[in-house]
């Protein structure tokens, strides 16, 4: 399912990590995803807003982590149903007041299913009914034994709401990274994820793409399942114009013939025309595919 398996090994080079947050609703992965941007994202911003374009990159002693800034189940899912490995490491968090939930437990078996590496935020520890220890037992209940207690989860005290222990989350993350495969070949094929995408009133879609192998251009000509284009213009996650993008880099892209679906793979080809009959043969094969299916 490793989507750049025709690389030859010795054209692979080290990328950036690419994460994702997942755990219950309200254990705060939106607060923490915020956190993580606000504090690392590189200085010298305007206003320091940033826009949101479904994911962003920050340093960390000076390597590069790419954070998919979707939380919840459904674009991880998308992306594993389509056949994407849409993240290298999995960041869970979990309140440190409320413990494992149901929701929790999915995200371990998306993860575990994925292959994916957990890394556990154990957030809200600023909290005074927070009962670090507790979580911890549960934790280890479900095989994630932290690793101070020998086992090989890594799990990281958090308060995203105070920004505590951020830096040790991003030390945890990298760690956590040396521990795995994290390469592509930049010259090679050009293939990546939908992260997120939709209509704007006056540029037409807007595609928020992550490329995980190969080097995607201004001007290339790619095919997002019946969605197809020439990109025209190619905006970094601050908004700055960019025309290159390498592997593990989310990039927003203009041109597409319609919005693609989150989750979805792209490539890239060499015509518009070749595009074009792709799409062509997919909306076809489509269309007989519902002919077949029973009526409901
Ligand atoms: P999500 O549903 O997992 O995205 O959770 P949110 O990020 O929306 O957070 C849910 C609630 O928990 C919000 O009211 C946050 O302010 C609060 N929250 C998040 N992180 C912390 C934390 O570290 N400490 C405390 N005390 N509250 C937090």
């Amino acid at each position: 399912r490793r989507i750049i398996l025709s690389e030859k090994p010795e054209s692979l080079i080290p990328r950036p990590p690419v994460v994702t947050i997942l755990g219950h609703v309200d254990h705060g992965k939106t607060t923490l995803l915020d956190a993580i941007r606000n504090t690392n994202v590189a200085e010298g911003e305007a206003g320091g807003i940033t826009q949101h374009i479904g994911a962003y990159q920050v340093e960390h002693k000076g390597r590069l982590i790419t954070f998919l800034d979707t939380p919840g189940h459904a674009a991880f899912t998308a992306m594993r149903a389509r056949g994407a490995q849409g993240a290298d490491i999995v960041i869970l968090v979990v309140a440190a007041n409320d413990g494992v939930m149901p929701q929790t437990r999915e995200a371990i078996a998306h993860a575990r299913a994925a292959r994916v590496p957990i890394v556990v935020a154990l957030n809200k520890i600023d909290r005074p009914d927070a009962n670090p220890d507790f979580v911890k037992r549960q934790l280890a209940e479900l095989d994630l034994v932290p690793d101070e207690w020998g086992g090989n989860t890594l799990v990281v005290p958090v308060s995203a709401k105070q920004r505590i222990g951020l830096e040790d989350l991003m030390e945890a993350i990298l760690l956590t990274a040396e521990g795995i495969e994290i390469r592509a070949n930049p010259k090679g094929k050009v293939i990546g994820t939908v992260v997120e995408a939709q209509v704007d009133k006056s540029r037409g879609p807007i595609a928020t793409l992550l490329v995980q192998n190969g080097t995607l251009e201004v001007g290339d000509v790619i095919v997002a399942g019946t969605a197809y284009g020439k990109l025209r213009a190619m905006f970094d996650f601050r908004g700055r114009k960019i025309r290159a993008a390498g592997p593990s880099t989310p990039v927003q892209v203009m041109g597409l013939s319609e919005v693609p679906e989150v989750g979805e793979l792209f490539t890239r080809y060499d015509s518009e025309r070749e595009a074009r009959a792709v799409v062509e043969q997919r909306k076809q094969e489509a269309a007989a595919k519902a002919a077949r299916a029973p009526k409901a």
